[in-house]
């Protein structure tokens, strides 16, 4: 095949050109990146890396040694600045042109801004590379008070590592609720009460209005309304993502919160392909589009393309499913289980060994287990086999097994 130029050297745009060289594509490979190093996995940034339990070189997805000797050019830090679709070529910031024959988006997403004064302050930081997070890491030593503002994934995760670091943490969500567009309402009431327990200050249905800093310019105290001032010398903000598709945007291609892609990962030009965070793609399981940020779903999309680009029938699509670490908690979700109506809780909240069952209707569309990996499991393959599966009423008769429901 014609060369294959990879734009975005993180987990989708690696995991592309390893899968391209796994199903035997003897054609030029270029990963094109925008940050210093080797392609690396970022979920231990916002957990052990950030206690000094891992340093960057254990966070490499693959050995620097596994691109030279699978024949992938990694362009090191030269950001793709422009597509031209006519000409079928990619230029880089430094003025560099690389000619493709297919083209594969994987930008990723960057956090969405702080829209408060006082943003810019030291101290304040937001969280997604390396580079973010060993800023975080450096301060997270001797910060006192750390504030977190976004009650989601990332951010309560940083909470759990800043406890575990011995400082108090006040997180505050503007939502009724914590990780509101990830899990259930029964989750995230006791992701609430296992934070509190843990010596964190959750404050809900709050907003930080300013940040204010001292004369050096370091962040001191924050703002919330009605007027309460909290103290703050380290500020962690996890107020989500936005996908980075002005690349995509710019060469005409359709964009739509994501590049917008069919089953195939082709974009509305058939030479250029999106995967990963930046990707919003059609699912089997869930209506209409949606865009994923997990390591799953970026390895997923990378192992479909790399079939596409080689003229092999791509995979069956699998089940989506996603991970969070807080404290010895572990959450694992199976399935999209946005849309959900009704929820049924299994096994034991108050032990922290539990799953909440989500149905739309009579249907099960995912499970939100804690410490349970057994019903991880089972719900993946009821969901992938369509097997019915269980009814809201089963799941909260005494002695239930999801796993029963999978044979
Ligand atoms: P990225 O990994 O973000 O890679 C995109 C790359 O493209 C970046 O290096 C970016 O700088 C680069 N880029 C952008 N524009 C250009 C350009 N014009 N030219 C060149 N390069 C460009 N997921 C889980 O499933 N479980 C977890 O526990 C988990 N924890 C996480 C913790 C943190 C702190 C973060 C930030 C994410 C976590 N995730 C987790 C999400 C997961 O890391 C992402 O879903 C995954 O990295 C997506 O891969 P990607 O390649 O699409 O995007």
């Amino acid at each position: 095949g014609g060369p294959v130029v990879i734009v975005g050297a993180g987990q989708a745009g690696a995991e592309t050109a390893a899968a391209l060289r796994d199903r035997g594509f003897t054609g030029p490979v270029t990963l094109v990146g925008d940050e210093p190093g080797p392609p690396y996995g970022r979920p231990p940034l916002s957990k052990d890396y950030l206690t000094g339990g891992v340093e960057p070189g254990g966070l490499a997805l693959r050995p620097p040694s596994y691109y030279r000797d699978h024949g992938i050019t990694l362009t090191g830090r030269d950001p793709a600045v422009e597509i031209d679709r006519d000409g079928q070529r990619l230029t880089l910031a430094s003025g560099r042109e690389l000619p493709y024959a297919a083209l594969v988006l994987a930008t990723g997403a960057r956090p969405r801004p702080l829209p408060v004064p006082g943003a810019g302050l030291a101290g304040v930081l937001a969280l997604r590379s390396l580079e973010d997070a060993t800023a975080i890491r450096d301060r997270l030593a001797d910060a006192r008070d750390v504030l977190v503002i976004g009650g989601g994934f990332i951010g309560l995760e940083v909470a759990a590592t800043a406890r575990r670091s011995g400082a108090r943490v006040t997180v505050v969500e503007a939502g009724p609720r914590l990780m509101a567009r990830a899990v259930s309402a029964p989750m995230s009431a006791f992701l609430a009460g296992h934070h509190r327990e843990q010596g964190v200050r959750v404050l809900l249905g709050r907003e930080v209005t300013a940040l204010r800093g001292d004369a050096a310019g370091r962040c001191r105290v924050a703002e919330l309304d009605g007027g309460e001032r909290v103290p703050a010398d380290l500020v962690v903000a996890g107020i989500g993502v936005l996908p980075n598709c002005s690349l995509a945007a710019a060469a005409g291609l359709a964009v739509g919160d994501g590049v917008l892609v069919d089953d195939r990962l082709r974009t509305s030009d058939r030479a250029v392909y999106a995967v990963g965070d930046c990707a919003r793609f059609p699912s089997p399981y869930a209506p209409g589009r949606l865009r994923l940020e997990s390591v799953r779903n970026a390895v997923e999309h990378a192992r479909r393309v790399a079939a596409v680009l080689c003229g092999d029938t791509p995979p069956p699509a699998a089940v989506p499913w996603f991970w969070s670490e807080q404290y010895a908690l572990r959450l694992q979700i199976a399935g999209i289980t946005q849309g959900h109506d009704r929820t049924a809780v299994a096994g034991d909240p108050a032990a922290g060994r539990f799953s909440v069952l989500c149905f739309r209707g009579e249907r099960l569309v995912g499970t939100e287990s804690v410490n349970r990996p057994a019903d991880h499991m089972a719900t993946r393959r009821l969901l992938e086999s369509g097997a019915p599966g269980p009814a809201p009423a089963d799941a909260e008769r005494p002695g239930f097994d999801l796993k029963a429901f999978t044979r």
